[in-house]
């Protein structure tokens, strides 16, 4: 993290909302329903799939959870209704995992019912490390009874290893990702070559056991990495995808695409994008740098 991503994160309040709106336009979609769904097409005509994430976390009554559920319904009949290719990713804080757990686990399973009803897919995020051997409990629960829901796994994290071993049964569905959030070293590897290490051999590992794996990256390192796993294994396209952020490096995406790989757009939009924006580059300061280089370019 340099000095200036840190003195960009730290001012970031002083920083006038429609400049940060200006910022996150380019990665959110937009505040409504329609705004998303509309990006959704855009990018479908272009050939790639999405995941749309309903902006919102770290609630504080059960009554936000069952609002963002609400949400999330009406987002599932309206992908159907408009026939467009996306599923759904969503953050168990934002159904109160921290408030009811049990309360949270039935919110989900509704939502994957109601997904599984209407032939689409559940996605849950991954969240920081207090939230991490609950959500795969959760994500247990929920896969003995679905097959249309699946999880994340983050490679900085030094126990992801003995998670994806622990879950080997299930062969769940992966989306597979560095990890956003500041953990401590005890926990996480801060050293980025390690975490890329550690995410070729997980990446390998999962492909290996046979399950579906979102290989989620903007690091040409790690894409190269997993062309090369795939040419190994000799994986059909149907094995895995490669997911992105909206916004961010779409000439690697269209790279990806046109070399006949499937490619998921990961496409936040809510009410929420202000909180959202300041919130990531308040855990990560190193996203300033991102922030930065988007305002000058
Ligand atoms: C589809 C998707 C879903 C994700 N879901 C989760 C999740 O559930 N839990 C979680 O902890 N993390 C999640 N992440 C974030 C992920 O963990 C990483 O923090 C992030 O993707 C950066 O890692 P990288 O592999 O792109 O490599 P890096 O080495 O960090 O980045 C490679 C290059 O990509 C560019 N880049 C990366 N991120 C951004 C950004 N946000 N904005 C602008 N440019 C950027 C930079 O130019 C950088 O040089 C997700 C990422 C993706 C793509």
């Amino acid at each position: 993290m340099t000095l200036l991503d840190r003195v960009i994160a730290r001012t970031l309040p002083l920083v006038p909302k429609s400049i940060v709106r200006r910022v996150a336009n380019r990665y959110i979609a937009g505040e409504t329903t329609d705004d998303a769904l509309r990006v959704v097409a855009g990018l479908n005509a272009g050939g790639f799939r999405a995941t749309l994430d309903f902006l919102g976390e770290h609630i504080h009554s059960i009554d936000q959870a069952h609002r963002a559920i609400a949400e999330y319904l009406r987002l599932l009949e309206e992908i159907a209704r408009r026939r467009v290719d996306s599923t759904i990713s969503i953050k168990l804080t934002q159904l109160g995992l921290k408030l009811d757990a049990r309360a949270c686990l039935e919110m989900a399973r509704r939502l994957i019912r109601r997904a599984s009803e209407l032939n689409n897919f559940v996605r849950i995020d991954m969240e920081d490390s207090s939230c991490t051997t609950d959500t795969l409990e959760i994500y247990r629960e929920l896969r003995r009874e679905f097959s249309n829901v699946g999880v994340v796994v983050q490679a900085y994290l030094r126990r992801t290893m003995d998670d994806v071993c622990a879950l080997e049964d299930l062969r769940p569905n992966y989306r597979l990702c560095k990890g956003v959030y500041v953990e401590p070293r005890e926990i996480s590897y801060h050293d980025m070559r390690v975490i890329n290490r550690n995410y070729v051999a997980l990446l390998e590992k999962l492909l290996r056991n046979g399950s579906y794996v979102g290989i989620a990256t903007h690091d040409e390192l790690m894409v190269w990495e997993a062309l090369r796993i795939i040419r190994e294994l000799k994986l059909p396209n149907a094995a895995y995808e490669f997911q992105m952020l909206l916004g961010v490096d779409e000439q690697l995406r269209d790279i990806i695409r046109a070399a006949g790989h499937n490619l998921r757009v990961y496409i936040p939009f809510g009410g929420d994008w202000y909180a959202y924006s300041v919130r990531r580059l308040r855990e990560n300061p190193r996203l300033a740098g991102y922030v930065f280089k988007a305002m000058f370019k």
